[in-house]
């Protein structure tokens, strides 16, 4: 019938074929970078919305391969996730961003505290919970320096063990991030339910400051209900002085984005944390 004859077509599609062999080539090549440790972290700071003050920063994922250059993590952490290959790649950046506060912290540098992103599929199994624990004891930094930030949407639904670990990282001193909000479809009770430190809004909302009277109204709804809530509030993606000022009388904690500073390699990071007030 009609359905077989289009799932023969797809099957020989040449365009899905190439697909398919590019998704096995990058599968491969994420080996690669993984046994020979191309992978390399940079940093946002985070400061106070009033006074400019360098609160920490948020390691974002950089994958500096030998012939290609570097690639944005847009690029591949969605294979990672669907192949399973997230899993030894977050080691890796549970690990470097704890041996780099370690290194800052020797070096005399003042250290902030660095928060990483962990996909969902990290948690299944309880790998990560260890995983911190243990990296954090291997490099001697205290769990206060270190921060999860895992999306909203990963929370959703009745997802119990990605909650219990997430309370279980907790009580480890970690805190923890709620990532990109806004953008999935986490209600309040979710909220209610799960204790969490940071809220951080998606830049398309913080995007919406000042274009939109509904975008202003809508961005000061989520700051009330976060402090109701004994969660701070992060605008992400703050690009221009006007969504600073508003996000000031919205009483918006803390702002990230490249108003403030680009993500940067780890050594201008360290220049820039002994500067302390960022404006
Ligand atoms: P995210 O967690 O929402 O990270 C913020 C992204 O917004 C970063 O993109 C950052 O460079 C970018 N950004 C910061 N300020 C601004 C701004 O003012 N304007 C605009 N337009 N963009 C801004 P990046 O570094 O390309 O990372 C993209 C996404 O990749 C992250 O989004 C996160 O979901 C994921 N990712 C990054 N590092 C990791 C990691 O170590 N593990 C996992 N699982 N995911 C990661
Ligand atoms: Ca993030
Ligand atoms: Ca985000
Ligand atoms: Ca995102």
């Amino acid at each position: 019938g009609k359905n077989e004859g289009k799932g023969q077509y797809r099957f020989f599609d040449p365009a899905q074929s190439n697909q398919l062999k590019t998704r096995a080539r990058l599968r491969q090549r994420l080996l690669e970078a993984i046994d020979q440790r191309q992978f390399v972290l940079h940093y946002q700071p985070r400061v106070d919305t009033r006074s400019g003050e360098l609160l920490s920063m948020e390691a974002l994922l950089r994958w500096e391969h030998p012939q290609l250059g570097m690639i944005r993590p847009d690029e591949f952490i969605p294979l990672a996730e669907s192949s399973g290959l997230i899993v030894p790649i977050g080691a890796i950046v549970i690990d470097q961003a704890c041996a780099q506060l370690a290194a800052w912290a020797q070096a005399g540098v003042r250290v902030a505290p660095v928060s990483i992103n962990v996909s969902p599929k990290q948690f299944l199994r309880g790998g990560v919970r260890r995983e911190l624990a243990e990296a954090l004891g291997r490099h001697g930094v205290a769990p206060q320096l270190l921060e999860v930030e895992i999306t909203e949407s990963a929370m959703m639904g009745d997802q119990e063990e990605i909650l219990a670990e997430l309370a279980a990282i907790r009580a480890l001193g970690v805190k923890l991030h709620v990532d990109d909000f806004g953008t999935g479809y986490s209600s309040l009770s979710q909220l209610q339910r799960m204790k969490m430190d940071v809220l951080k809004v998606d830049r398309s909302f913080t995007a919406e400051l000042g274009r939109s009277k509904e975008g202003t109204v809508f961005f000061q709804a989520i700051v009330s209900m976060a402090h109701a809530l004994g969660m701070e509030v992060v605008a992400e993606g703050v690009e221009n002085a006007e969504q600073l000022a508003l996000l000031r009388t919205l009483g918006c904690n803390e702002v990230q984005g490249y108003l403030v500073a680009r993500p940067m390699p780890a050594e201008a990071m360290a220049a820039l944390l002994t500067q302390r007030f960022l404006f």
